[in-house]
């Protein structure tokens, strides 16, 4: 497969809707970020890394870190998870609390805000440092040391986090916490706020193409587990827009309000892509085209 030369097709194919959408307005670090952007990676089985734009520009990880502490949560503690947390799309908005109360505190799966906070209290409980943890195993799949925090961004969330601390608390009322809320918050800041290229989420996401395993060889989690975690993102991983993008893209994704989406062909290769426009769920407008557009290209969508 000739990746780079698949990855400018698609980028000039998408190029018209570039800038298109808007950019996320919560937190003033977000909407801060130029709109005219855009980037793509793809990651082979091998670890070889395609890209094109601007697939080497970091920004903020967002909501696609919940992929990732869901993998380290199942990789410490296996499937128990699930006693705490759902896995139905839940076709509210990512920050919804209406369903939270007729299912006793137990939100519907783990890429939700509310099922995010779940999944980082426990990695906080098996790990007694959920943010720095997620952080050194993206360091090390990506190859990137230099990865960090964004103190700017995770400040600014805390600051504006009124919806997210009233999930918590809510969940803490049914027993659905295991640390204190104002300690689970911040780790799930700090891990929202990571920064990260293209070429590092393509990487860091290698495992989900290669059924668990690591970019140095070793398991992270077993087959079982990675189907699991691959099916729950083609289920849930982007908004409450997730049967409309396996209608037009037919993968595992998971997007984040910082405008970057990681799509998985398993067995095949990691993608990810960017750019800062979003549309009124939440996903990236120029991204979802150019997953459609790759997919249809390459004729490599799960179905
Ligand atoms: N940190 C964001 C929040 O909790 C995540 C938003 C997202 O990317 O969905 O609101």
């Amino acid at each position: 497969m000739d990746y780079q030369g698949a990855l400018e097709v698609v980028a000039a194919a998408v190029r018209s809707q570039v800038g298109q959408g808007q950019v996320a307005q919560y937190i003033p670090a977000l909407a801060a970020v130029e709109a005219g952007q855009f980037g793509m990676a793809v990651a082979d089985m091998n670890g070889d890394v395609y890209g094109v734009g601007d697939w080497e520009e970091p920004f903020s990880v967002q909501s696609i870190s919940k992929t990732f502490s869901l993998a380290l949560v199942l990789a410490r503690d296996g499937e128990a998870i699930w006693q705490r947390v759902g896995r139905e799309p839940s076709g509210n908005a990512f920050n919804s609390l209406v369903q939270l109360e007729y299912e006793n505190g137990v939100p519907r799966n783990p890429f939700i805000n509310a099922g995010a906070l779940v999944v980082t209290d426990r990695l906080q409980t098996l790990t007694d440092d959920a943010s720095t943890t997620l952080l050194d195993f993206l360091r090390a799949e990506s190859d990137n040391p230099d990865l960090a925090f964004d103190p700017a961004v995770a400040l600014s969330e805390t600051e504006h986090g009124d919806r997210n601390a009233a999930l918590a608390h809510f969940m803490a009322s049914y027993g659905n916490l295991e640390n204190p809320v104002p300690t689970v918050l911040q780790h799930y800041f700090w891990q929202c706020s990571i920064r990260m290229s293209c070429r590092d989420l393509a990487l860091a996401g290698g495992f989900l193409a290669r059924h668990g395993l690591r970019a140095d060889g070793g398991r992270l989690l077993s087959r079982r587990e990675a189907k699991q975690v691959n099916a729950v993102m083609l289920t849930c991983g982007t908004y409450d827009a997730a049967g409309n993008f396996a209608y037009r893209v037919g993968l595992p994704g998971k997007s984040g309000v910082g405008g970057g989406i990681v799509a998985v062909i398993p067995g095949r290769c990691t993608l990810c892509v960017w750019s800062p426009g979003l549309d009124e769920r939440g996903n990236s407008v120029a991204g979802v085209a150019a997953l459609d557009h790759f997919t249809t290209l390459t004729g490599w969508s799960v179905f």
